[in-house]
């Protein structure tokens, strides 16, 4: 079976990462979650006063800070799943918080952000091996990755996801608000000038509305396992 590179891109909360995660693990390559990524400088962002008064980034400030941002990820020996680490420290819990979910979309659509951020992801792609999900893998991140798939679902079903994850980590969560920023970002990702979220060509589509994990799965290990054996 020889070694490739599967790209999964597609819109927020649709399911992605979690069966990107279980795959990687399954097969033994690398998971990558691209989303942490930019949910961590997001989060740099917050913690150092970056975002202006009327709710928009301080692009010069954050330009000279660019350098002085490091991401890596680490495995949790707990979860079996990489954790996000942000200057060194653990930022799992606090990349998804809604008040992060609230800004990413904007500081995805800075350009230089976005170069700084591929340039790494291409690197930690380089030796192939690697399940990386986001929303331009497939596009712009590893244009010729053996296999790319691109999931969909509804809005409203990937809300619903999102809120039962939510409420189940215990945090206090609104239905609608939930709703619309899936939504929100759902534009600002198919609609921002730099890498806008669509479909490559040779992406293969799945609409997972309807259906279980168990079989997201499965159908993903076959798409792999026909990918690989090419
Ligand atoms: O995947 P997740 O929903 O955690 O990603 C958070 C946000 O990061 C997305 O809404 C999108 O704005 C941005 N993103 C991106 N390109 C990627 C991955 C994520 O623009 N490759």
């Amino acid at each position: 079976m020889k070694k490739i590179t599967i790209a999964i891109d597609g819109f927020s909360s649709c399911g992605k990462s979690t069966m990107a995660k279980d795959l990687a693990r399954e097969i033994g390559y690398i998971y990558i979650d691209s989303g942490a990524m930019y949910r961590a400088v997001t989060l740099y962002c917050l913690q150092n006063g970056l975002f202006l008064a009327d709710g928009n980034v301080d692009l010069e400030a954050l330009k000279q800070h660019m350098p002085k941002i490091r991401i890596s990820f680490c495995l949790n020996e707990t979860s079996g799943r990489p954790d996000t680490y942000l200057n060194g420290e653990n930022v799992e819990q606090q990349i998804r918080t809604m008040e992060v979910s609230g800004k990413v979309s904007l500081i995805a659509a800075v350009g230089f952000v976005r170069e700084a951020l591929v340039r790494m992801q291409q690197e930690l792609g380089k030796d192939k091996g690697i399940v990386m999900d986001g929303r331009d893998i497939g596009t712009t991140v590893f244009p010729d990755a053996e296999l790319k798939i691109y999931v969909t679902a509804s809005a409203e079903i990937r809300a619903q996801r999102r809120y039962d994850e939510l409420k189940a980590k215990g945090e206090a969560v609104d239905f609608n608000e939930i709703l619309f920023n899936v939504q929100e970002r759902d534009r600002i990702d198919m609609t921002r000038a730099v890498s806008p979220l669509r479909k490559a060509a040779d992406a293969i589509e799945l609409d997972n509305s309807h259906m279980t994990i168990e079989e997201q799965k499965a159908w993903l290990k076959e798409q792999y396992l026909q990918a690989a054996s090419k």
